[in-house]
């Protein structure tokens, strides 16, 4: 005979709903850490712009300080020498935390297929969403944000 335990039971439900909160909170509440480097900056200003409104997302508010930031957007070209500085940047951001390739450069070098420029960040940091386009366009871009915020609602919460 198998006895339920309620109590096990009720606790699973409970901490099951704070988490579809939370989730829901975070996803709607992210501070951006934008990291850019090069021409894909352009593109990534204009997400901002009326047309676009990055604010009903939630995601409309930059934050300059690591600490601060909970999505690191890494924005154009990362060369060898700059890596170490993206690496210290992703290390100072607290948990939870995530990371966004902006453009093909980010996500694989790009056409930059030469020995000064990391071949895609994810060899120096994990990435979570990867925004492909040289530039990508504003729609690819809030796309990949839906992606996150999904992402963001579905990882196991730390409360
Ligand atoms: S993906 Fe294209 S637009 Fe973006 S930084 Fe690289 S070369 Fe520039």
């Amino acid at each position: 005979m198998i006895e339920k335990n309620t109590d096990t039971l009720s606790m699973g439900f409970f901490t099951t709903k704070v988490n579809d909160i939370v989730g829901w909170a975070r996803k709607y509440s992210i501070f951006q850490y934008p990291f850019i480097t090069a021409c894909c900056g352009m593109e990534y200003m204009s997400v901002a712009c009326s047309h676009y409104d990055i604010d009903r997302f939630g995601a409309g508010f930059p934050r300059f300080s690591p600490r601060q930031s909970d999505v690191l957007f890494v924005v154009g070209t990362i060369s060898h020498k700059i890596a170490p500085v993206l690496k210290r940047i992703y290390e100072q951001m607290t948990e939870p935390k995530w990371v966004v390739a902006f453009g093909v450069c980010t996500c694989t070098g790009g056409f930059y297929d030469n020995y000064a420029t990391v071949q895609g960040i994810d060899t120096i940091i994990p990435v979570d969403i990867y925004i492909p386009g040289c530039p990508p366009r504003p729609e690819n871009v809030l796309d990949g944000l839906m992606k996150l915020q999904e992402k963001i609602q579905h990882s196991k919460q730390a409360i």
